[in-house]
């Protein structure tokens, strides 16, 4: 499991407002919304970034995109949502374990700055 902040929301030994888990996931509130709903889904599993998939991880990347959805309707965003993967420094990714952004409650912006 990786050391990051996100490491340390899976191990319970920092705090966070958990909306969902399951044995390979954990979904819980961005401590700094930019938007009304504004939620994190992540793997347990140590994941630093997409580009760092492989093949093996085919099965897990599914997962985490349908708890995404499962999320979503369970929090009520019926009139649409983005989902976002930061990747890297140039995808702005400012902590090293892969998350699944999930922003609604309000229009989003095209294109993203
Ligand atoms: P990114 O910039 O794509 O790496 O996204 C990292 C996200 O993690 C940001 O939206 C942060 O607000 C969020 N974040 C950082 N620390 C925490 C925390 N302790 N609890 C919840 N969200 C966090």
């Amino acid at each position: 499991m990786s050391d990051t902040i996100f490491g340390k929301i899976i191990r319970r030994e920092i705090p966070a407002d958990i909306i969902y888990e399951d044995d390979l996931s954990l979904a819980f509130k961005d401590i700094s919304p930019q938007a009304p709903t504004h939620i994190l889904v992540i793997p347990k599993q140590s994941l630093p970034r997409l580009s760092a998939a492989t093949s093996q991880d085919h099965a897990l990347l599914g997962h985490l995109l349908m708890i995404a959805k499962r999320v979503a309707e369970q929090v009520g965003l019926s009139n649409g949502y983005r989902v976002v993967i930061n990747n890297g420094e140039d995808g702005g990714q400012t902590v090293d374990h892969l998350h699944l952004h999930i922003l609604g409650g309000r229009a989003m912006q095209w294109p993203p700055g």
